[in-house]
């Protein structure tokens, strides 16, 4: 360090990955040594005061500054050279002028004819709370982030069960817990806290499980591997659920009065409300969207009653019927009678797990749950009025991920993963699952996108959200005929609960024309033409495919990104976006926080650096587009009726948006109010920014002790979730073990609902996939695969180094992964000859790679898998078109399909390879084969990029 050189240390949030840590970059102000006169960072550390990683940084933290200094950002706005073709990556350097006038031209004229033409998809960034309230604002229903292709499985399969869901929104209480159930995760999400509270759990003595069909990561640490059949999972939960209920293992206070198994379902099948609950239509429902006059069969008068009625305790087994002569049964009876068959013997057919370890595993969690139970003096009310004086919890939890998720059966995997917690009692009590503020929220959440096309108006916002939580077929965002409105098909009759969208479909759709043709396309930090996309070779080409008039099918496309990707090069206009230490961002309570269980928690990034070259932060972009297109929450009007910008910037855009007009909520829940002395709620405050500079940048809110637990059913924890506007209504949340939604669907599919119908070539996947109850299925592509010919499953995970593509270009994780192997059993890679380190063919139906082989006991015999975005095509990312991850590196995509045959005939439509429940891609239900190839054959292949934007 040069004499004159000025360190310092600022704080501010890591981007290397999703999970937000605290971090201290330390910084040298221009000295002698700094080349261009830019401060240089020297080193970045994890911050001991920050309450999420207290001071754990992990490898991909501390290279941050090579992210900083890779040779493949992107420093001024592209545009496509004249002449040259998508995908080839040739480029001329423009103004942001020139930019944001193109941009602005087009995009004005879309939204004044017809705003559904320009679509607006982001990939894993954290500010869907900005580009959805752009989106909307432009008037456009075609917006979305990743989770889609990511873990929707995991958000809907719970949240329409128990009201939460894992990692930011809920986690286990490894604190309390004694026994830790670990599904299908790797150590990618929320990785340094669970880090942190594993080697705490173990150190205290507790039992870790882990049931994956790899064990790397976190299982690599567990006391029992339980390597488990990809895809198989919802067979499992069942079996296990069977035996706890079997073995009377349930909680069964908690059953009874904290889920929906004592209320009663009409079972007359001729009666028009068959699969319902009944209501009893003398008792005030308080609140339409989430009625409360449901009813139990009372064990004491033998007779109905309103539930929970005082001193009343609802059957939970019998069939009864009601005073008009309807036939009843509690919910936990049919939910019995489903898991039943689902014998330990049955699921081990299917799982590859023994019987005897099922059962071994069902007695555990029972018994752990029901004799060691965990009891805090703290005293609670619940929303019938009760007075508690302690909190009661059963220390059994559970995680789980994507590897649950990514499948076309997740969605009712997920659903039953959230039954078994809920009959061993583990929901928001200690020891088990606890939630995160925003959550816990309704079931399912209030807030629903528009409901036909007519919410499409030119030059005016969405009249709606672009994404929401349907509760019935009502809510589902269709035309007159049952058509998709959306491009993505989300919240249609195909994906009915499609909360997060299907960006994975998007492309394809798009190309085709189905349901219509889009002209601009923007993507924001999404590699949609390599590893965020199935089926890439095909994907690849429709963007680059024109019609038969000679102009590209996707007119426009528009690539925001600080990187250059596999993406960029098919990118008609491309905006150079900053890195993570060069710009101002939130991760907020209407977004995606990093809440702890004891409170709500939002953070802040600060800039540490300024950006490099031209680049703006996508924010930028949004506020002056905002502006430029005259869109309403982004402009006010002089009283002559002109355009003046409403905020300055992003960072004045934050501190002074508010969710309604003086509503006191905005983007960031610290320091609010003029003084700043105001916690959640209160006026804009212009010294927020500085206020969390001053403090870690991180603003953390304790609830007050008897708010923290059962707040599914915490009088005072809803009244207060309430003014804090956490949620829009204060009815309790019961756990839904049988859920009324699916059988609003399924009735719809029978043609026994009052209101729309699908379309009839959609009606038996409706009636079949919207079962109100649990069930196994296995993955849809099986049905369509000779699975003899393909006995292998294979799946990829990320790496601890590395955050999908986005690492490839650090030269320092680079030297941890520079090319992937296709990892294998030593007995499956013997039978198929294929040598260690040797190479193979991996084959599926829909094509095959070449890859290298490295043989690990680590991994059940039936599944193959490898990291995730470490092949490469040549040339991007600024590596040398000879590097390792281009040569002998490889992409699992190749081989999985975006689109399956319905599996009702062969000529029958295409359909995306998803789940038809929510949409979720289907990533790992890809079956194949594997023999040994020759090193010089090598498929697919694909041209070097050129490097651009230096
Ligand atoms: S886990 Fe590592 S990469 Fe992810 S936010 Fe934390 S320090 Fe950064």
């Amino acid at each position: 360090m040069s004499a004159d050189t000025q360190r310092t240390v600022k704080t501010t949030t890591c981007y290397m990955c999703a999970c937000r840590c605290g971090i201290r970059v330390h910084v040298d102000d221009p000295g002698a040594d700094s080349k261009d006169g830019r401060p240089v960072v020297r080193y970045i550390e994890g911050n001991p005061d920050h309450p999420l990683n207290k001071g754990v940084i992990c490898a991909k933290g501390a290279s941050g500054i090579m992210k900083q200094n890779s040779p493949a950002r992107l420093t001024r706005p592209l545009r496509r050279k004249p002449g040259s073709e998508r995908g080839a990556g040739e480029f001329e350097a423009i103004s942001w002028d020139e930019a944001f006038s193109l941009l602005e031209s087009r995009l004005k004229k879309i939204r004044e004819s017809d705003p559904k033409r320009f679509a607006l998809f982001t990939g894993r960034d954290q500010m869907q709370a900005l580009t959805g309230l752009f989106a909307r604002q432009f008037g456009t229903p075609n917006y979305a982030a990743h989770g889609g292709f990511c873990s929707v499985n995991m958000a809907a399969g719970m949240i329409y069960t128990i009201g939460g869901s894992f990692w930011e929104f809920g986690g286990p209480d490894l604190e309390r817990a004694k026994l830790f159930v670990m599904l299908g995760t790797a150590e990618d999400h929320h990785s340094n806290p669970l880090k942190i509270a594993i080697s705490k759990f173990k150190r205290r003595g507790g039992r870790f499980v882990s049931i994956n069909p790899v064990r790397t990561g976190y299982s690599a640490i567990a006391d029992e591997w339980v390597p488990i059949r990809p895809g198989t999972d919802g067979a499992l939960l069942l079996a296990l659920a069977n035996e706890i209920v079997a073995q009377g293992l349930y909680d069964r206070p908690f059953v009874a009065r904290y889920t929906n198994g004592g209320q009663l379902v009409v079972v007359d099948r001729d009666s028009p409300r068959y699969g319902l609950l009944a209501e009893d239509e003398g008792v005030d429902p308080q609140n339409p969207h989430y009625p409360q006059n449901k009813l139990w069969w009372d064990r004491h008068s033998n007779g109905p009653v309103p539930s929970h009625a005082p001193d009343t305790d609802p059957a939970l087994f019998g069939r009864f019927t009601l005073t008009d002569g309807t036939h009843v049964q509690p919910a936990f009876q049919l939910l019995a009678e489903r898991l039943a068959p689902h014998t330990a013997e049955w699921a081990e057919e299917i799982t590859g797990i023994p019987a005897a370890t099922i059962r071994r595993l069902a007695h555990e969690m029972g018994i752990t749950a029901r004799d060691q139970k965990i009891e805090l003096p703290i005293a609670w009310t619940d929303c019938w009025g009760n007075e508690h004086q302690s909190v009661t919890g059963n220390p059994v939890a559970f995680h789980a991920m994507r590897g649950l998720a990514a499948h076309s059966n997740g969605f009712h995997t997920v659903r039953t993963l959230g039954i078994l917690m809920s009959l061993l009692g583990t929901i928001d009590r200690p020891g088990g699952f606890l939630h995160k503020a925003p959550f816990p929220r309704a079931i399912p959440p209030s807030a629903k996108t528009p409901t036909g096309p007519e919410a499409v108006q030119p030059g005016q916002p969405l009249k709606g959200l672009a994404l929401g939580w349907p509760g019935s077929p009502e809510d589902l965002f269709v035309d007159a005929d049952g058509g998709p409105v959306r491009i993505d098909k989300a919240f249609s009759w195909e994906y009915p609960l499609s909360v997060h969208g299907l960006m994975h479909t998007v492309i394809t759709n798009a190309w085709r024309g189905d349901p219509y043709p889009i002209d601009t396309l923007m993507i924001f930090m999404a590699n949609m033409a390599w590893n965020s996309t199935m089926n890439t070779v095909e994907v690849r080409r429709m963007l680059n495919d024109r019609g038969p008039d000679g102009q590209y099918r996707i007119p426009f496309i528009a690539v925001c990104d600080a990187f250059q990707s596999e993406m960029t090069a098919f990118a008609d206009l491309v905006l150079p976006d900053t890195t993570y230490l060069e710009r101002h961002d939130v991760m907020s309570l209407l977004d995606r926080p990093i809440s702890e269980f004891d409170g709500p928690v939002d953070s802040v990034r600060i800039p540490v650096v300024p950006p490099l070259g031209e680049c703006k932060p996508f924010q930028e972009v949004l506020i002056e587009l905002g502006f430029r297109l005259e869109l309403p929450a982004f402009t006010t009007k002089t009283p002559e009726g002109k355009a003046e910008r409403r905020y300055r910037d992003y960072p004045d855009f934050i501190v002074r948006h508010e969710t309604e007009p003086g509503s006191g909520i905005g983007f960031l829940a610290g320091w609010r109010g003029a003084e700043g002395d105001k916690a959640l709620r209160g006026e804009p405050n212009p010294k927020q920014w500085e206020m969390y500079a001053k403090n870690n940048c991180v603003f953390h809110y304790e609830l007050a002790p008897s708010y923290r637990y059962m707040r599914n059913w915490n009088r005072g924890y809803m009244e207060w979730a309430q003014r804090n506007r956490l949620r829009r209504w204060g009815e309790p949340i019961l756990v839904h073990l049988y859920s009324e939604v699916l059988q609003r669907f399924r009735l719809a599919a029978q043609g026994k609902w009052p209101g729309r119908r699908p379309p009839a070539h959609l009606a038996p996947r409706v009636e079949k996939f919207f079962d109100p109850l649990p069930f196994y299925y296995p993955p849809l592509e099986h049905e369509l695969t000779d699975l003899a010919r393909y006995p292998l499953a294979a799946v990829t995970q990320r790496p601890m180094a590395m955050y999908h593509s986005w690492d490839s270009q650090n030269a320092w994780l680079r030297q941890i992964h520079a090319h992937n192997y296709l990892f294998v059993n030593p007995r499956t890679a013997h039978t198929a000859g294929v040598a260690d380190g040797g190479w193979l063919w991996v084959e599926s139906p829909w094509g095959r790679v070449r890859c290298m082989a490295r043989y690990s006991e680590a991994v059940e015999a039936g599944t193959v898998w490898t990291w995730n975005a470490i092949g490469k095509q040549p040339g991007a990312w600024a590596l040398e078109p000879g590097a390792n991850e281009g040569r002998k590196g490889f992409l699992l995509n190749h081989l999985i399909a975006d689109e399956l045959p319905q599996a009702e005939g062969k000529n029958a439509a295409r359909t995306s390879n998803s789940d038809p429940v929510t949409g979720q891609a289907g990533w790992y239900d890809v079956r194949v084969r594997i023999y040994p190839a020759a090193e010089h054959e090598v498929f697919p292949t694909f041209p070097v990029l050129q490097k651009v934007g230096a």
